[in-house]
């Protein structure tokens, strides 16, 4: 008949990932690191439709049809159709898996990182974009293939693709980590000497919930607004809520960090998902 091929999603997810990583040498120019940036994101998009499509094609359609639920009850399968964004992709996948629920801020960065690079045109850091990208897609495609497909990520992504993932990832954490300990270790000297510290002004919101941390300045309580992300209440899902730690202050010695990432690297991974989940981490 035709010549037309069926574009699966999780085949075309893993040669994006492929391409995606090959732009991102180092050697080359910032449209090809952008572009990278812009593949792995695309994929990441496909892996979740991929798992939502295979539990019911109709979860990654934006509208649904009598003909469609006709149609996937005779297994019929609902391609070229306009399917839901990124957003509200991940919404739905923890929805089937609420565990993911705590890695919602990591496809948040992905997201803001995604407008800029696709909608958007203005000043940006091409290093900070491109290793926000990489660690957050390794991330949050590390759950999904653990806890959504029930497989070890190297199974996925074969190659070596997961190899180059995970290193980058560690080699950028722990860059980020030693940046802020030498900034952590210069402001503390500051202190000691009575000076006041060169830090941003910041003012946390009187609107956003706070939670307390210490501060690695002074050593007193310190606080951070709890932001919620952008709201996108179309759906109305319960539970549709996109938490982060979007800034932290120090009322006593005023240290400040803005950067969410910086925050999360300051009180760790893991401190940062207790903070935002409290009691969640039982189960998890
Ligand atoms: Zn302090």
């Amino acid at each position: 008949m035709s010549n037309d091929k069926y574009l699966e999603f999780l085949e075309c997810a893993k040669g994006l990932y492929k391409q995606g990583l090959d732009l991102l040498d180092p050697e080359k120019e910032d449209v090809s690191i952008l572009s990278g940036c812009i593949l792995l994101t695309i994929g990441l998009e496909k892996i979740i439709k991929h798992i939502l499509e295979s539990r019911n094609p109709l979860m990654i359609l934006e509208k649904v049809t009598f003909k469609d639920v006709i149609d996937v009850g005779k297994g019929l399968r609902v391609g070229n159709r306009q399917t839901v964004s990124l957003r509200t992709a991940f919404e739905r996948l923890t929805n089937l898996f609420p565990q993911l629920e705590q890695e919602k801020r990591h496809v948040l960065k992905i997201i803001k990182d995604r407008n800029f690079l696709v909608h958007q045109a203005g000043y940006f850091n091409i290093t900070k974009i491109e290793g926000r990208v990489r660690v957050n897609i390794t991330d949050i495609s590390e759950q999904i293939c653990l806890r959504c497909i029930d497989k070890k990520p190297e199974e996925i992504f074969v190659e070596g693709i997961w190899d180059k993932m995970t290193s980058y990832r560690e080699a950028y954490r722990g860059a980020e980590v030693l940046k802020l300990n030498k900034r952590i270790a210069f402001l503390k000297r500051i202190y000691s000497q009575g000076e006041k510290l060169p830090c941003e002004q910041i003012k946390l919101s009187e609107k956003l919930d706070k939670v307390e941390y210490e501060c690695p300045i002074c050593g007193n309580m310190a606080e951070i607004d709890l932001e919620v992300g952008e709201g996108d209440w179309r759906e109305g899902v319960a539970g549709d809520v996109w938490p982060y730690l979007s800034a932290f202050k120090c009322g006593i010695c005023g240290f400040t960090l803005s950067d969410p990432d910086e925050i999360e690297a300051l009180v760790s991974e893991e401190t940062a998902r207790e903070l935002l989940y409290p009691g969640y981490g039982e189960e998890y």
